[in-house]
């Protein structure tokens, strides 16, 4: 009892403590947002372009969903615009900073994030005023004549490493010849001439490498456009005015530079490089957003302090090759470096369903563990039921065993069974009439024997066909089993319309009962025999005998004088029973009666003078020997 409720106390704080880590986030949000709700911890993000400039756009989002995963609200992080890219000028500025002003002077920051130079520089000279103590975390391109401030900042340096970019490119591309590099009007143009060249010239031959500094926009494009095999173009991503003094977005120029360019061109912004640029040593834009949000998340954890001394980092960056243009310009993957990342690279069938091909291999392995072991229980099974077989010797498997004994009794039973009645055949006769004769000799007890034959079967077969004739045989013998009462008392199909019944222990009166049962059976039974002389139906005649020792008589005797009996039958009309009680015998009166029989049956055969008797008449009964029936 008290085990129990231990138990259950358990499982219930158990249970409690997977429902908190399950909701943590949810449970634990409120009173993260309550430590940065108040004004104090707003983040300010200043962007230098309109919203729509990719890569800016990406850096962003990357940085606010780091802040907002880190705890932050979203309440508390405010982007602006500044649009200084393409607006420069004196009023606007002003504008700027008065909204500035108006909607975050009286809102102490925690921190201002800078997105590019421009606003950088916005902030360091126009925005001096604007929270002057308030940390800033700038992300810029170069620091190259960078504005004083004594603001506390760190800088995040996203710049273009134009030389890994050139040497990437010329390991993709080894038979390359001539390298062009996109630059609008810049001063520092020598400075990024000098800068490739350094990371190129210890090849044999160098390229030539060209700027398009002097190129007004259109004239760079063309240029770019008619450039043939042997050439590359590299984008550094700080195309600002051109020759004209016209601003542009450097992302707006790299995706016409991509268009117009019938050659590979390598860039250092992963977003280019997923748009068209064959690789480059790139800015991982996302990457570097995240970096920036922690640096963020980490002074305002009191983890990184910050002074008017800037911390200068520089943005992460890597080697970045585009797996659809490889395939394009015919560039082996031997040739990437193995650390660059493969972007574009369609998924393979695994990475596209792990789960669909796991569980495909699960069920396959299963199956086939479930085969194997299904097989070797078979094989188990079989090797034993062949073993017990050879250790018995001869012991089949039970279903043969069942099979043999069948076949063996159906054998058995064919030995001894006459097929078309059923009875016991003549075989069977012989055998039991040997063992009874036998017995009967030993005991004196006396024997009975009762012969019939079919009257005028010929006539029958004749006249209704022999299948009938074969109803007829099964219907008499029906009847004759019928009349077998006693266990010993055994019917036989002599040979064909003739039987005999074999009737151990039976005196000569239980005998003729027998044979008139079963003639009297016959004639209720009135098998249709409208051709038979004797009358319309089926008829029998019938011998009798009975014999007892001494003397012995053998079987063969036994036959021979029912025989005798059964001519006599015959001789009387047919359809009549005629007997002989041989247990008290008169000397050489059975002989003689037999001798007599046949020739008169003989005799009547072949003259055919026998009248039939037409009515079953059981006192047309004649007893030769001892005993008249009635
Ligand atoms: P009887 O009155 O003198 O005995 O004349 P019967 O025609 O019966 O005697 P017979 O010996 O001349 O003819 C016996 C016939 O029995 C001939 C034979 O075709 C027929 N028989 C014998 N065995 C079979 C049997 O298994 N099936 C059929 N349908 N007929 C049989
Ligand atoms: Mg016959
Ligand atoms: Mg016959």
């Amino acid at each position: 009892m008290t085990r129990g409720l231990h138990r259950r106390s358990v499982e219930a704080v158990v249970a409690f403590w997977l429902f908190l880590c399950n909701w943590w986030p949810a449970v634990a949000q409120p009173f993260l947002e309550a430590d940065l709700t108040s004004p104090a911890r707003l983040i300010l993000i200043l962007e230098s372009m309109r919203p729509g400039s990719s890569d800016a756009d990406f850096r962003r989002a990357a940085i606010v969903q780091t802040l907002v995963d880190h705890g932050i609200s979203r309440n508390n992080i405010r982007v602006e615009h500044l649009d200084l890219d393409v607006k420069g000028d004196i009023a606007h500025r002003t504008n700027l900073i008065n909204m500035l002003q108006h909607k975050f002077g009286g809102s102490p920051l925690a921190m201002i994030i800078t997105e590019q130079r421009p606003a950088y520089d916005f902030l360091a000279v126009d925005g001096k005023r604007f929270h002057p103590q308030v940390p800033v975390l700038a992300i810029i391109g170069n620091d190259r004549q960078m504005p004083t401030t004594s603001r506390p900042r760190v800088h995040v340096l996203e710049q273009n490493d134009l030389q890994a970019t050139a040497t990437l490119a010329l390991r993709l591309l080894p038979n390359t010849r001539h390298l062009v590099v996109v630059r609008g009007d810049d001063d520092d143009s020598q400075a990024v001439l000098h800068d490739i060249r350094a990371g190129i010239d210890h090849l044999s031959p160098a390229p030539i490498v060209e700027l398009t500094s002097n190129l007004v926009y259109e004239k760079m494009l063309e240029r770019i456009g008619s450039l043939g095999k042997g050439s590359i173009v590299l984008f550094p991503d700080d195309y600002v005015r051109d020759r004209s003094g016209r601003r542009f977005i450097s992302q707006d120029v790299a995706e016409m530079v991509g268009k117009a360019a019938k050659v590979p061109v390598f860039g250092t912004r992963d977003l280019y490089v997923q748009h068209g640029f064959l690789g480059g040593r790139v800015i991982d834009t996302t990457a570097t957003g995240q970096m920036t949000a922690k640096l963020a998340l980490d002074h305002l954890a009191g983890q990184l302090a910050l002074s008017s001394n800037a911390l200068n980092l520089p943005a992460i960056s890597r080697d970045m090759v585009d797996w659809q243009q490889l395939r394009r310009w015919n560039v082996t993957l031997k040739r990437v470096p193995t650390n660059a990342a493969l972007v574009n690279r369609p998924l393979t069938l695994w990475q596209r369903y792990p789960g669909q091909i796991l569980s495909g291999f699960i069920i396959a392995l299963m199956s086939l563990v479930f085969v194997v072991l299904w097989q070797k229980r078979q094989g188990a099974g079989g090797r034993n039921e062949r073993a017990s077989g050879l250790v018995n010797g001869t012991t089949p498997a039970p279903d043969c065993a069942e099979e043999l004994e069948a076949a063996n009794l159906r054998l058995a039973m064919l030995s001894f069974v006459d097929e078309l009645t059923g009875l016991a055949n003549r075989r069977h006769l012989d055998h039991m009439l040997a063992h009874e004769s036998q017995r009967a000799n030993r005991s004196g007890h006396p024997l009975s024997l009762i012969m019939i034959d079919v009257d005028h079967f010929k006539a029958f077969n004749d006249r209704y066909g022999h299948l009938a004739g074969d109803d007829c045989l099964r219907a008499v013998a029906t009847l004759l089993n019928q009349i077998c009462q006693r266990p010993a008392d055994l019917a036989c199909r002599f040979g064909g319309e003739e039987f005999l019944i074999i009737l151990p222990e039976t005196p000569y009166q239980g005998a003729l009962e027998r044979a008139q049962a079963f003639w009297h059976a016959l004639g209720k039974r009135a098998i249709i025999h409208d051709t038979s002389p004797t009358t319309t139906h089926v008829t029998c005649s019938i011998g009798v005998l009975t014999s007892s020792a001494p003397p012995a008589r053998s079987p063969r005797e036994l036959l021979a004088l029912v025989d005798a009996q059964l001519y006599q039958a015959k001789n009387s009309g047919r359809n009549v029973i005629r007997g002989a009680d041989l247990s008290h015998p008169l000397p050489d009166q059975a002989t003689r009666i037999l001798t007599l029989a046949r020739q008169t049956y003989r005799d009547n055969r072949s003259t055919r003078s026998l009248k039939p008797d037409l009515s079953p008449n059981p006192g047309a009964l004649v007893a030769v020997g001892k005993t008249a029936p009635n």
